[in-house]
């Protein structure tokens, strides 16, 4: 009798075992699907940060001269911005275009997102679609700064205070 309750208790535990070593494996394997789908949104996105749901008047979907890709790897041919930044985005790329420079723009990372400026509670000119990110993860040539600044674009690159490179954006009031 002793010995069967032994083994019955045994077994209990063994059950009770693989029954948390099921738990925890399968909360491990949703830890990891999440951190897989989180991490397929940033690279789809690396730039703009998360973009709240939500539209703004005048936006716009604008063409750009060639297929280029996010620095994520996601093919981008058209860019939802403000209509304000059409001109201003033709005359850049056609800047780019005459100097047979359009390649050295690698990729395309977004332009209208209805964010803040990280770490502020500020709107960031992303969310009012006047603003563009080029080369996320790479460098930005001067050429590419020139012809966006030619086109009366603000480059990030120079300002002073938490300069970011990446970042193109329309002076405000235009
Ligand atoms: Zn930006």
């Amino acid at each position: 009798m002793d010995y069967i309750n032994e083994k019955q208790s045994k077994s209990k535990t063994l059950d009770l075992l693989k029954c948390m070593s099921l738990l925890v494996c399968s909360s491990l394997g949703a830890i990891l699907i999440l951190a897989f789908i989180l991490a397929c949104l940033f690279m789809a996105a690396p730039a703009m940060g998360s973009c709240q749901d939500r539209t703004i008047p005048g936006l716009t979907s604008i063409k750009l001269p060639k297929t280029y890709r996010t620095a994520g790897g996601i093919p981008v041919r058209r860019i939802i911005c403000h209509t304000s930044m059409k001109k201003p985005l033709a005359l850049a790329f056609k800047c780019l275009r005459d100097n047979r420079d359009l390649d050295l723009i690698e990729s395309i990372d977004g332009c209208y997102c209805y964010r803040n400026i990280r770490g502020t509670n500020r709107l960031s000119n992303h969310a009012h679609g006047r603003a563009i990110d080029i080369n996320a993860k790479s460098t930005i040539p001067q050429a590419v700064s020139d012809c966006f600044k030619q086109a009366d674009f603000i480059w990030g690159g120079d300002w002073k205070f938490r300069p970011d490179p990446m970042h193109f954006e329309l002076p405000s009031g235009e």
